[in-house]
């Protein structure tokens, strides 16, 4: 399988592949995702048709792209990775589309941001499987229309509502992925750890998962770093002892609250009394990027109550001053 792109992901992240389960029963959580996807795909394969068309949606590192090579592992076909932003001409995505086999899949991550021509050229390949191109131009200038092999597209994006309507309403099948709980995480953590040859005891796993901010990709990471400080400053193993002091020392906090997650907080609570404080604001405030801090950041903190989204902007919650030991409710 090749990727057109690199994601935006760090270097460090080359073997979140190895780390990918392969199978529907190995991926550990989103029981109500999975248990619908088992039926669609065997359905599909009885039938002897290409699966409907998935929406994925959901943070970062929830694992939408494992999701899609499992899809297509499962349905015993080629699976092809591209994403919106890597996709700059409708002809790049007439490439793509023509190549295919037959109930290949095709997953756009980030679908939200190709660009309209584009996505033009999706609405018939979706529906009908035909590409619509015009040939000439002026008054000469006709369209032709080529058959595409039946396929499923699997489209992923941080949040539903980013996707026009005509786009959205394509899809047959849409899910949402929810965060993971801490037992879940604990799960991935050991799962990668056993893959990776990583020696951990049943505390230590449970430490990294429930700092790991409800996301598998950020616990395959802490599992990484914490291992480094196993070697360096224990027997390799990953113990209890050992997490927290790694972990204190990445500055992820108890609850799995790094540095921006803080700044972002306390600002909302010291320069704007605790808001309400708009979006573009608030990311000025603390030099972020205001799309980094919705898909991301935010999240995370609405679920755990920490802020508010109110039509005026974000406010802190009385958990989030309480997280920081300041008094809630005065001046
Ligand atoms: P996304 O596409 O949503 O950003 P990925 O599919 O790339 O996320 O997942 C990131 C990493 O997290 C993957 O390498 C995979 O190892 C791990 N992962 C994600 N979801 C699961 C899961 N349900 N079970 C086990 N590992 C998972």
């Amino acid at each position: 399988d090749e990727r057109l792109v690199n994601r935006e992901t760090h270097s460090e992240d080359i073997d979140e592949v190895s780390l990918r389960p392969k199978k529907l029963d190995e991926y550990i959580g989103q029981s109500k995702v999975k248990s619908n996807l088992n039926v669609f795909i065997e359905a599909a394969k009885r039938r002897n048709e290409a699966l409907d068309h998935v929406l994925l949606y959901g943070p970062p590192g929830l694992g939408k792209t494992t999701l899609a090579s499992i899809i297509s592992s499962e349905m015993g076909v080629n699976l092809r990775i591209t994403s919106g932003p890597a996709i700059e001409k409708a002809g790049d995505l007439a490439a793509i589309l023509t190549n295919l086999s037959t109930h290949d899949v095709l997953f756009i991550d980030e679908i939200h941001r190709l660009n309209r021509s584009v996505e033009e050229i999706l609405y018939p390949a979706m529906e009908d499987y035909a590409l619509d191109i015009i040939i000439g131009k002026g008054p000469s200038a006709r369209s032709i229309r080529i058959d595409l092999p039946k396929f499923t597209l699997i489209g992923a994006t941080t949040r539903a509502g980013l996707l026009t309507a005509p786009l959205r309403d394509r899809f047959g099948v849409i899910n949402k992925l929810e965060m993971y709980t801490a037992d879940e995480l604990k799960h991935i953590v050991k799962r990668s750890a056993g893959i990776l040859n990583i020696e951990l005891d049943e505390d230590g796993a449970y430490e990294i998962a429930r700092r790991s901010r409800g996301t598998p990709r950020i616990a395959n990471r802490l599992l990484k770093r914490v291992r480094d400080f196993a070697q360096v400053i224990g027997k390799g193993i990953i113990d209890l002892k050992v997490a927290k002091h790694a972990l204190d020392a990445l500055e992820v906090d108890e609850i799995g609250l790094d540095g921006v997650d803080r700044n972002m907080l306390l600002s909302i609570i010291t320069k704007f009394s605790g808001g309400p404080v708009g979006l573009d604001t608030l990311a000025a405030s603390i030099g972020e990027d205001p799309g980094t801090i919705e898909d991301v950041y935010e999240p995370f903190l609405i679920q755990l109550g920490y802020i508010n989204k109110t039509p005026r902007g974000r406010m802190a919650t009385r958990h989030a001053y309480e997280h920081f030991g300041l008094p809630f409710g005065e001046e």
